[in-house]
């Protein structure tokens, strides 16, 4: 556990200035010149200061297993599905473990520095779920890793699936999951809702499932999932990831079923770089974008988050890392452009992501962790327009990753110049 003094930071809600001085890992501090003492300093030199990025919704079983074993040739969610199934038997432990470690680097790299990760349980013998424990233990000095028992085939439709995940949670995996629009019938998904709820009650643990996530504006598996999560008591607990087919539905409906999940402190999950690729693929034009209702969940009082969801494996080719990237694609297909929006579009890559998993001294005031990433920028706003480097990536006090400032330089007749891009 370290001491450290940051000075002269902006810090996201828009305080500038700003000196933190930090003791035995944890904030003891914020205020404006702070007397000099003699313990290491960083001058943050009027950049922004934020608490670390979150992810609440990753596939860290599949990452960068880009082209294994071919290329996904549609993009589409039902090809990815069906390659996965194709890999799925050719998994290795060393590898899974391997390319774990090397995407947790990325992500230190770029300041993110707690992840729920969903893991497929539908192998029987989850390799996954063995293989993504042993991460969580190497990365836990770094990376707050949160699991999710994840029956991608489906819970009833694949017959081992139910009794896989209950060993998996039993093995230290963290959070029930689910996939509801996955199963055979309508009725069968809202069976396996009731099914993962009851049974993440009996054990005392936060759900997070795949909901809805389709262009069908009649899959209605939120309005099940608050429905449980208000009979059982389970407020505050449960998440809805993706929702895309609330991008779709009918907007009376939609009208009721926002205080439902108000009511029942449901959270949601959109997935804008995956949404935005996989979705309206059966539309021709108008084409729909897929994204749920963001701001309108936002202005109903319901916790969002952005999710990467996947980074090269068989649905998505692209990604490294960086929820700056997450944040702006879900801002640009929301069109959240207010200011106000753009700080909710930071927000949701950060505090309410931190919020859903339930993270214990997450925050920039005095007794919270000291984890902190300053960057290149001089506000959130800021830092979603230009993506910037992480300058510092900081765990406990201590800094754990450090990039240098990105700047060109220009030779132009009779001028030479540098750029920064910042203003
Ligand atoms: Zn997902």
């Amino acid at each position: 556990m370290h001491d450290l003094m940051i000075r002269n930071a902006h810090l996201p809600d828009g305080r500038s200035g700003v000196d933190i001085l930090v003791r035995q890992g944890r904030i003891e501090v914020i205020a404006e010149r702070l007397p000099k003492i003699s313990i290491p300093e960083i001058d943050a030199n009027g950049d922004l200061l934020s608490t670390p990025f979150v992810d609440a919704h990753f596939h860290m079983d599949a990452v960068l297993s880009y082209g294994l074993p071919r290329v996904n040739q549609s993009g589409t969610l039902l090809e990815g599905i069906a390659l996965w199934g194709e890999l799925k038997p050719m998994l290795t432990q060393e590898a899974l473990v391997a390319r774990a470690i090397d995407y947790c680097d990325w992500a230190i790299a770029k300041g993110l520095l707690a992840i729920r990760t969903h893991v497929d349980i539908c192998d029987d013998r989850l390799l996954a779920a063995e293989a993504l424990l042993d991460v969580k233990r190497q990365v836990a000095p770094y990376i707050d890793l949160q699991l999710v028992a994840f029956p991608q085939d489906g819970l009833l439709r694949s017959p081992t699936a139910f009794d896989n995940l209950k060993r998996a949670i039993a093995m230290g995996v963290d959070v029930v999951g689910g996939i509801p629009h996955f199963e055979r019938t309508m009725a069968e998904g809202a069976e396996s809702v009731r099914l993962l709820c009851e049974f993440a009650a009996e054990k005392g643990l936060r759900v997070d499932m795949h909901c809805d996530e389709s262009d069908d504006p009649l899959s209605r598996h939120i309005e099940t999932l608050a429905f449980h999560t208000q009979r059982l008591g389970l407020h505050h607990r449960v998440t809805g990831s993706h929702l895309t087919s609330m991008h779709s539905m009918d907007n009376y409906y939609v009208s009721k079923l926002l205080p439902l999940m108000r009511e029942a402190g449901v959270a949601a999950i959109a997935n804008p770089l995956i949404n935005i690729t996989l979705q309206g693929r059966h539309d021709t034009y108008p084409k729909r974008r897929g994204m749920t209702r963001v701001p309108e969940m936002l202005a109903a009082g319901i916790d969002v988050a952005f999710g990467h969801d996947c980074v090269m494996d068989p649905w998505y080719s692209l990604g490294s890392g960086d929820m700056l990237e997450v944040a702006s694609m879900g801002l640009h297909v929301a069109q959240m452009t207010g200011q106000q929006a753009m700080r909710q579009c930071f927000d949701a890559v950060t505090k309410t992501p931190a919020k859903i998993m339930g993270l214990e001294g997450y925050g920039l005031q005095p007794g919270c962790f000291a984890d902190f990433v300053i960057l290149d920028a001089a506000s959130s706003i800021e830092a979603l327009r230009l993506r910037p480097v992480r300058r510092y990536v900081i765990k406990r006090g201590q800094i754990i990753s450090e990039t240098p400032k990105q700047e060109a330089s220009l030779h132009l007749s009779g001028r030479e110049t540098r750029v920064s891009f910042r203003r």
